[in-house]
């Protein structure tokens, strides 16, 4: 069923680090034609050139800069998807942020960074695709967390921004099934990528998060960005097509 990504057109945000780098990689080694996205234009080109080897077509591949809080950049990304692929199958809303902080110490700033990045850009996004969505029957996934679904301490508005995806997921899912589009998220639990550098965690406390977070996981181990790609290019995918407003 993966087979059926072949020539989909596929949008990735966040693409300049992490889980967007490797779904991108995912989608181009699939043969999708792939919009990468992100405001770090550096690490975009890097992004880009791995999905050009992972694809041997450079025409498959558009990077564009942009900040996917603005309504503005949000329309200019999905107006240079159908610019370049007159089309667009999949929106895969990957980019977020983590800022650190318990309910004692979190501050304004904190709620208006993480809502905007992880939660208002999912909206943005969406809404832009939306028109264009319906014309393809595509779909949409959200990259959630297990936050969203389980509070985890220290993080109180990294966990309410991610309830928000997914609250906002179901109710996509129900609106739009009547159009033939699906959405869906993906909630990780703990994955390598680095995430903690941003979020201003030193080396030695996230080695400690990591060992303890192998501890909170069934399987004993935390997990890697191949295999949220994995489930990202599933969801996307024909195999898929009775899923929707699903949280995985
Ligand atoms: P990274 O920090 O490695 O990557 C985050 C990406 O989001 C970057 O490409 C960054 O690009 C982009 N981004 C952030 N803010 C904006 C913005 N305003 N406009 C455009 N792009 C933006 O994180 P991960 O790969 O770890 O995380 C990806 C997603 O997965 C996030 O939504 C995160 O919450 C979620 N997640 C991660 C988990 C983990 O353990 N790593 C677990 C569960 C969920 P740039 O800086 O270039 O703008």
């Amino acid at each position: 069923f993966l087979e059926s990504l072949k020539d989909k057109v596929v949008i990735v945000t966040g693409a300049s680090s992490g889980i967007g780098v490797e779904t991108a990689v995912h989608f181009a080694r699939l043969g999708s034609k792939v919009v990468i996205t992100g405001r770090n234009a550096e690490n975009l080109e890097k992004t880009r050139k791995k999905c050009v080897e992972a694809c041997a077509d450079e025409s498959k591949i558009v990077s564009i800069t942009g900040d996917v809080t603005k309504s503005e950049d949000c329309k200019v990304i999905i107006k240079n998807c159908i610019d370049s692929f007159e089309k667009l199958d999949v929106l895969v809303n990957n980019a977020g942020i983590l800022v650190m902080g318990s309910v004692e110490v979190a501050t304004e700033e904190d709620y208006i960074k993480q809502m905007d990045a992880n939660a208002k850009s999912v909206f943005l996004m969406t809404t832009a695709a939306t028109p264009h969505l319906i014309n393809s029957k595509g779909n949409v996934i959200n990259i959630s967390s297990v936050c969203g679904i389980r509070a985890f301490p220290g993080i109180c508005v990294y966990n309410m921004s991610k309830a928000a995806v997914d609250q906002f997921t179901e109710s996509a899912a129900l609106d739009l099934a009547k159009h033939g589009v699906r959405v869906n998220a993906v909630n990780p639990g703990v994955i390598v990528t680095e995430v903690h550098k941003r979020a201003g965690v030193s080396e030695e406390q996230y080695q400690k998060y990591l060992e303890h977070s192998k501890t909170t996981h069934a399987l004993g181990r935390v997990g890697n960005v191949e295999e949220v790609a994995s489930v990202i290019t599933f969801l996307a995918s024909s195999g898929a097509s009775y899923i929707t407003g699903a949280h995985i």
